[in-house]
């Protein structure tokens, strides 16, 4: 039995009339975690259990983190979670709903990542958030779904952050023969990471993020992503912080659903009727969710 559930695949009527064109909604917001993480995450975390892992170490107090401690829950192994100084009260409180043992340390990111590396003994497995083969294999049961259930998009839209959805999402492509399927690549002006490697012709690292959606906050995206930038048709498109939070508030009301910025970045793309939906008939976007933000916050953001 896998960690994810299978997710509910629903037409927005609110998009379809919007863009004129069918939009198709698949609700990984839905999944227990609250994001799509637990689909790659929960994969890993059964074969590093199967290899003999007596416990789950992490370093994000984001939504990969809470799939981490999800997933050792459900499957009896401890999980450590380090995060920085700077992780909010509520990840710390969601994570420790889910069991997990969370270790406060460091004034960044990356000094909460070595000292998580450091923890790090011969039977521990530790959870990259999005770099791993495991994980992209895990993801790409969100399009095994979409073909079992005969749906057949003509573009997906999806957020980028490290480019772990991303990956999982054209592997399920291509092991579904949708391989001519174009891509659309969302992410917010401050944590365009693949943006910039398309630019660059290569992964770069950003100086700063500097966008409000934290969980796009990767500082280069892995070289996974760019590769299928070679081989596969993707467009990518940048959104303001602005648009992405407009975008959770309308699917708030139209879908009832609250999502992160995060995930706001692919509903604007579609809000926004952006150019690069221009040709297609039958759009397809991840509601990839999130659990690390509130109404209010989205909504105090916005005022700015
Ligand atoms: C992690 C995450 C992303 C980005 O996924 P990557 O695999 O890092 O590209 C987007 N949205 C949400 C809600 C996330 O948790």
């Amino acid at each position: 039995m896998a960690l994810h559930i299978a997710t509910p695949l629903i037409e927005s009527c609110s998009m379809s009339a919007s863009t004129g064109r069918p939009t198709w909604l698949k609700l990984d917001a839905m999944q227990p975690s609250g994001s799509f993480k637990i689909r790659g995450i929960g994969y890993a975390c059964e074969a590093y259990l199967a290899k003999g892992a007596k416990r789950f170490i992490s370093s994000s107090g984001g939504n990969a983190g809470l799939a981490v401690a999800y997933a050792g829950r459900r499957l009896g192994v401890p999980v450590v979670v380090v995060v920085p100084e700077t992780t909010t009260e509520r990840a710390k409180t969601l994570l420790r709903l889910e069991k997990a043992e969370v270790i406060v340390h460091g004034a960044s990111w990356q000094e909460a990542n070595a000292f998580a590396q450091s923890l790090i003994c011969e039977s521990d497995a530790f959870l990259h958030p999005f770099d791993d083969p495991m994980i992209w294999q895990g993801h790409a049961t969100l399009i095994d779904e979409i073909f079992r259930s005969g749906h057949k998009p003509d573009a997906v839209v999806l957020s980028v952050g490290g480019g772990g959805l991303m990956s999982g999402v054209i592997e399920g492509l291509h092991r579904n023969g949708g391989s001519t399927i174009p891509v659309i690549a969302a992410e917010t002006t401050g944590a365009a990471s693949f943006h910039a490697a398309i630019e660059a012709g290569r992964t770069v690292e950003l100086e700063h993020i500097t966008s409000i959606a934290t969980s796009l906050g990767a500082k280069r995206v892995c070289e996974e992503a760019f590769r299928w930038s070679k081989k596969h048709p993707i467009r990518s498109v940048v959104v303001s912080d602005q648009s992405a939070l407009t975008a959770c508030e309308r699917f708030l009301d139209d879908h009832r659903i609250l999502v992160e910025p995060a995930c706001g970045a692919s509903l604007a793309v579609v809000y926004e009727n952006a150019p690069e939906l221009k040709a297609f008939s039958n759009v397809l976007v991840v509601v990839c969710g999130g659990a690390t933000f509130t109404i209010d916050q989205i909504r105090q953001l916005e005022r700015g």
